[in-house]
């Protein structure tokens, strides 16, 4: 196993922009992001056009690339974010997840 612990964000991922929802409303998207649908601020090179703004989402710059959610490739970051948003939907538990897959 590499040394993870400064992991940066790959170039052209965009993956964490993309799978989570965001319930806070942001520019282009007043209701928040739905899971699934890439943010209205993510621009075609995969960055953020709010980048150090404040109407950036505190959720955004909460979340730090990790080994975990990043993976080793785009795909894997979608389906683990993916994931990651049905074990946190509110309407259905982990325990609902974990006995269905
Ligand atoms: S999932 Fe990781 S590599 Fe991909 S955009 Fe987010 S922080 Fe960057
Ligand atoms: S506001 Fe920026 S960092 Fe946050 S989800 Fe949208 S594009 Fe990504």
């Amino acid at each position: 196993m590499g040394c993870q612990s400064q992991l940066s964000c790959r170039d052209g991922c965009g993956a964490c922009c993309i799978a989570p929802s965001i319930a806070s409303p942001l520019p282009g998207m007043p209701d928040g992001k739905p899971a699934g649908v890439p943010c209205a601020q993510l621009l075609a090179d995969y960055r953020c056009a709010v980048f150090g703004r404040p109407e950036r989402p505190a959720f955004c710059g909460g979340l730090r690339p990790s080994a975990e959610m990043c993976g080793d490739s785009r795909g894997a970051a979608l389906q683990w974010l993916a994931r990651l948003e049905v074990l946190t939907a509110p309407e259905r538990g982990p325990s609902d997840i974990l006995t269905a897959h």
